[in-house]
């Protein structure tokens, strides 16, 4: 999908694909979801744009880092705070390619992330709607607009995969290991 995107952005005359438009940034998104499947991560990728420019691009770095905490929006609200000089993120968009989890959600209401824009839902482990709400929770004193299914069937599709694949390497021994909060 992101290898259209990026023929039909070339276009200069009527482009047909608006660069700032939700689709693309997902796009985006995306591109970094492939980074982390290459890199054997549950892949999950995060742009943050400010103003239509994207300030940061990560993708998830659990098993490359060693920290249960390197999901992809935490790492890139890290660099968006960075970028910003501000923790304030109040003019910013956070697009990831699965529904965040409660510490990502966290994050994302005390970086007062503007709107939080996700490809597929997660049932059983989303903060912003799918399993609990905590980016519009009411006793919160920020609250985060959220689009949710943003190229959702191809993200959920690349996850599958990627889960299908691991449990395919590790057939027999250590099937644990491949157990995930992620939706599989
Ligand atoms: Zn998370």
């Amino acid at each position: 999908m992101s290898n259209e995107l990026e023929a039909n952005s070339g276009a200069e005359e009527e482009p047909l694909i608006d660069l700032t438009s939700d689709l693309y940034m997902m796009g985006q998104a995306m591109r970094q979801a492939q980074s982390a499947y290459l890199a054997e991560e549950v892949p999950i990728g995060c742009v943050i744009v400010h103003e239509g420019r994207i300030i940061a691009r990560s993708h998830n770095q659990v098993e490359t880092l060693s920290d249960a905490t390197a999901h992809a929006e935490m790492l890139a609200l890290t660099q968006a705070q960075a970028a910003m000089e501000d923790w304030r993120l109040t003019e910013c968009d956070l697009y990831v390619t699965k529904e965040p989890c409660p510490m990502c959600a966290g994050a994302i209401v005390h970086c007062r992330i503007r709107r939080v824009i996700f490809g597929c839902g997660d049932d059983r482990g989303g903060a912003c709607g799918g399993f609990i709400n905590l980016v519009q929770q009411p006793t919160l004193n920020h609250h985060s607009e959220v689009t949710p299914g943003v190229l959702g069937e191809e993200s959920k599709l690349l996850i599958q995969t990627f889960f299908a694949e691991a449990r395919e390497k590790k057939k027999g021994k250590k099937a644990r290991d491949v157990d995930s909060p992620y939706l599989n």
